[in-house]
């Protein structure tokens, strides 16, 4: 994206580099598009539909915007749009015998560190909102692999997707503060089912109220049901799956491994044919080399990581086999819900999202009059299951069951040494059952 500066003999000026703006224009797109939610495969399926070039005009890729973030490789992950250069990554050593340059990686620790605020060009809040979407898309399914494949048809909340609404059938979407609407409604489009009018369900829900409505639900029918077994077979299954990726895509980038080699080495040998001539040495030559280097060792260390043995793989599968027992899915699972109700935990809920969304087909969510909590019909497995029982009851029990464990632990804390203190906490316990009521009564199954 930055092309290099060049004194009057045409050799470059070490640490100069100046911005094209066109290039730069391209690159600031890309971290737009990528901070507002679309997928690096998007993107660049996005730009190769404009015929915008990629790297030396080659398309783009996918793999070349995500990159790794610990690696700081892929653009977005390019520390010098953001006027930090990275020197001595690599150093080139000279065989004085064959005259030939052999390129090597320096270690991380040898790297330097350069602020170089002119080269600029995506300012921080830009920046930061790029490493929070990675962030918040890359954790989802780490289980500590490189999670390349799917990361971006991966759903950013737990129920994203799942969600529509009752009046127009159109989806429940996120519009600003964390709060799903209508977006039929946002939009004013005229709805054909409705006879040409636009939706009139203007029924708002925060994402932590509509997350933890349904998955209040849940606990009630794993308990009562004991279907740990298929939730960790599920996991497992998923998870054995993720290890298993696809051979073509690994063989494709050997040989795009190659490939690379391959020039490589004609560069090197074309550098020290120069020299053997008596010719002056050529930058652009130098120039080439370093970036084909630079992304032979990034695709080397992505190769790395990606590729498994199969007694590894075995050893990974026997492991999560262990992690995702039915044991310990039941503790997870009971750990999580009763994190879950205290507050806001994004990270549980991300652990048990597969399941979660194996369980739960769709929501639709309903108006209701003034500030009644919206009625959310549960579609799928869980609803077949929940349409078994006594919801209401269930819940209320289970609350009860979890306000007694709740006091108990605080009178052993010393944390309710008082009557007062007792007193008031029961109050907010009943004052919660209120407020609850209404949201589990709303709550309907089919
Ligand atoms: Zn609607």
């Amino acid at each position: 994206m930055l092309s290099q500066q060049r004194d009057a003999n045409g050799d470059r000026i070490k640490g100069l580099r100046e911005i094209d703006p066109a290039k730069a224009e391209v690159v600031r797109r890309i971290f737009t598009l990528y901070a507002d939610g679309m997928s690096p495969r998007d993107i660049a399926q996005l730009l190769n539909k404009e015929v915008v070039p990629g790297a030396r005009g080659r398309k783009w890729r996918d793999t070349a915007i995500r990159g790794h973030v610990s690696r700081g490789t892929g653009i977005l992950n390019n520390e010098s749009y953001i006027g930090r250069m990275v020197w001595n990554k690599r150093n080139y050593r000279k065989n004085p015998e064959t005259e030939r340059r052999t390129a090597r990686a320096n270690d991380a620790s040898e790297w330097v560190l350069t602020e170089v605020p002119e080269m600029r060009i995506v300012s921080d809040d830009l920046w930061r909102r790029v490493k929070e979407r990675q962030k918040e898309i890359g954790e989802l399914f780490d289980f500590g692999q490189s999670n390349r494949l799917n990361a971006t048809h991966r759903p950013g909340y737990l129920l994203s997707h799942l969600l529509e609404c009752a009046e127009c059938g159109g989806p429940y979407a996120i519009s600003g503060k964390d709060r799903y609407s209508c977006t039929n409604r946002k939009k004013r489009l005229p709805i054909d089912e409705l006879g040409g009018a636009c939706c009139s369900n203007s029924k708002t829900i925060t994402r932590q109220e509509l997350e933890s409505r349904v998955l209040d639900c849940l606990p009630v029918a794993f308990f009562s049901l004991g279907i740990f077994d298929t939730m960790s077979a599920k996991v497992i299954e998923q998870e054995t799956l993720k290890l298993r990726r696809p051979k073509a895509e690994r063989e494709q980038m050997t040989r795009e491994l190659n490939e690379l080699e391959r020039k490589q080495k004609s560069i090197i040998q074309q550098i020290s044919d120069r020299a053997m001539q008596g010719r002056p040495p050529l930058a652009a030559l130098d120039d080439t080399l370093d970036q084909i280097e630079f992304q032979r060792v990034a695709l080397a260390r992505e190769i790395d990581a990606f590729t498994t043995s199969e007694p590894d793989m075995r050893a990974k599968i026997e492991e999560l086999k262990q992690r995702h027992n039915p044991a310990q899915t039941e503790l997870r699972m009971r750990h999580f819900f009763l994190q879950a109700r205290r507050g806001k935990n994004d990270d549980a809920k991300r652990q048990v999202m597969p399941i979660v969304r194996s369980l739960v087909q769709k929501v639709v969510i309903g108006k209701t009059p003034g500030h009644q909590p919206a009625t959310l019909q549960v579609h799928g497995l869980i609803a077949s299951i929940l349409a078994q029982m006594d919801v209401l009851d269930l819940m209320e029990r289970r609350f009860v069951a979890e306000v007694h464990a709740d006091f108990i632990e605080k009178l052993e804390a010393g944390e309710i040494d008082t009557q007062q203190k007792q007193k008031k906490l029961l109050d907010s316990y009943e004052e919660e059952l209120r407020r609850k009521y209404p949201e589990w009564a709303n709550l309907q199954v089919s």
